[in-house]
């Protein structure tokens, strides 16, 4: 029989009781694995009346004792990589090694959540006037939310619950339905490195479940990370309700490729970015822009038997290099980019339908896909695709090149790769991108910096983790004060001055 999975609230495992549920796939095996409860609206704000009722002590709990639960939830991640890689891999189908590493780049997140006690410092400036001091402090939000896409069902949420916990916040978490068991498995651990019950909450859903906690008078804060509309419907209704938000939303990255570059490195460095992880990742490399008709000719060259290559197979094969796309309806929507493309009248080099996978006949596998001659009109280059299908568009010079990226409309992440100082750094300076990567394909920022993209790549203004997360999870009091209160100063009508 199948699993019913259940909610996290308040420290306890709670069944749904909406009678509405969803079905959680393994992508390799095409099988049902569990049901998901799909929160009402009302199981929802019992979550956040659970994070508000925790709020007050979590608040009052000295930042080292915070950062202390951070470091124990820190070792239990490590002792728990190989479980928690697994269960990424079972939900989301990418292969283990790939797993693995987006576990650790979340837990990364937790190392620097550590470092609270320095981060939450504030400023003093003593005598900003005669015998008057100021002091400034960062103090938490209250109810802070989350809602995370399918394709990192660890990363993504360790984005923000870590700084959100640690900065004193109370946190109510909508992972995405497709991949819910990691973010459960991880509130538990949470509770077992002692955080508080209340503190941290998992609710499972979907639509209702977001839009409870996007107009619940007690959520102050909301983070969101998925694909566009859907940022985009957040921060409107979110913020109209007075809510601060960040909403990061989805992406079409492209790589430059000068001729000067070394074409080898440049085509290895395509391989991992565009097909790993079947390309389910907002960092991925969708479009390789190549500037001059030799350096396109010599790089389809050097990609094709590159993914005619490339080892399509379940997480569980150690061999595999590329895993399945994460649902049935996302592998059709991505194999009809695939015949739009064909439509379009773009060059398919490599067609990855009806891949054959002996053994996971019923997976959702898609083998990599390599498209030429792709222009800036054509849909399979405007759109996000999210899948392993990579589109070369030629370029005559860098302005062009540079341009071709500057117009598009999303601006997550890019690269180029080049030999040449003078071009890089006219590229980095002049790229409308969040993220940029110099010869580094995917270039996510480390949990000390910030992630974020520009255009409609992201809606609101603060980047997530490093000092950007800190800022978005606190706010800013200043505090003036007079000692001693014996000087007698008399009654002033005027603005404040120093005298
Ligand atoms: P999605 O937008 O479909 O879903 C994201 C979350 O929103 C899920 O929890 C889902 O349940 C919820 N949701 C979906 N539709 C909704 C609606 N109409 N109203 C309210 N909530 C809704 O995204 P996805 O398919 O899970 O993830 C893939 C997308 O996420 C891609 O576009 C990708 O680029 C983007 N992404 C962006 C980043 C980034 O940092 N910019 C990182 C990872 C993924």
């Amino acid at each position: 029989m199948t699993k019913t999975l259940r909610h996290f609230i308040n420290g306890q495992k709670v069944e749904g009781v909406s009678g509405r549920f969803g079905d959680v796939f393994n992508p390799a095996t095409g099988a049902v694995t569990a049901r998901i409860p799909l929160a009402s609206a009302s199981e929802a704000a019992l979550a956040v009346e659970a994070a508000a009722k925790a709020f007050p002590a979590w608040r009052d709990t000295p930042p080292l004792q915070r950062a202390r639960v951070m470091f124990r939830f820190r070792e239990l991640l490590e002792g728990h990589l190989d479980e928690l890689a697994g269960l990424v891999s079972s939900e989301h189908g990418k292969v283990l090694s790939d797993a693995r590493g987006s576990v650790l780049r979340g837990l990364e997140v937790v190392e620097f959540a550590c470092g609270a006690p320095h981060l939450l410092k504030g400023a003093f400036s003593e005598n900003v006037g005669r015998d008057v001091d100021s002091h400034s402090v960062r103090q938490p939000l209250g109810v802070c939310a989350g809602i995370t896409p399918f394709n990192f069902p660890a990363m993504v949420p360790m984005w923000m619950f870590p700084l959100a916990i640690v900065c004193g916040n109370s946190f109510v978490l909508k992972v995405s339905e497709k991949v819910p068991s990691t973010a459960l498995r991880l509130a538990e651990l949470l509770t077992e490195a002692g955080l508080p019950d209340g503190v941290m909450n998992v609710v499972n859903g979907d639509r209702e479940a977001v839009d409870a906690l996007l107009t619940h008078a007690q959520v102050n804060a909301v983070s969101f990370v998925g694909s566009t509309p859907v940022a985009e419907y957040i921060h409107r209704t979110a913020s109209s309700r007075g809510k601060r938000v960040q909403a990061l939303g989805g992406a079409k990255n492209h790589m430059v490729i000068m001729p000067d570059a070394d074409l080898e490195q440049a085509a290895d460095a395509l391989m991992g970015a565009a097909y790993g992880s079947a390309g389910e990742r907002c960092m991925a490399i969708s479009v390789a822009v190549a500037v001059g008709d030799q350096v396109a000719d010599a790089l389809a060259e050097r990609l094709q038997p590159r993914v005619a290559n490339l080892r399509v197979g379940p997480a569980t094969d150690p061999t595999a290099e590329m895993g399945p796309l994460v649902t049935r309806e996302h592998l059709q929507k991505v194999s009809s980019y695939v015949d739009l493309g064909v439509q379009e009248g773009a060059e398919l080099l490599l067609d990855g339908r009806h891949p054959s996978i002996a053994g996971n006949e019923g997976g959702f596998f898609l083998g990599g896909c390599l498209f030429d001659k792709v222009t800036r009109n054509m849909r399979i280059y405007r759109e996000e695709i999210f899948g392993p299908v990579l589109v070369i568009v030629r370029t005559p010079d860098f302005e062009t090149a540079l341009k071709l990226v500057n117009d598009h409309e999303y601006g997550n992440g890019t690269a180029i790769f080049t030999r040449d100082g003078d071009t890089a750094r006219s590229y980095a300076a002049r790229v409308q991108a969040g993220m940029v990567g110099i010869n580094v394909p995917i270039p996510v920022p480390m949990a000390f910096h910030s992630f974020g993209g520009w255009k409609r790549s992201l809606f609101g203004d603060v980047h997530v983790h490093g000092m950007e997360g800190i800022r978005f999870y606190t706010r800013l009091k200043t505090v003036t004060s007079r000692w001693p209160t014996g000087i007698r100063t008399g009654a002033d009508f005027h603005m404040p001055v120093m005298k």
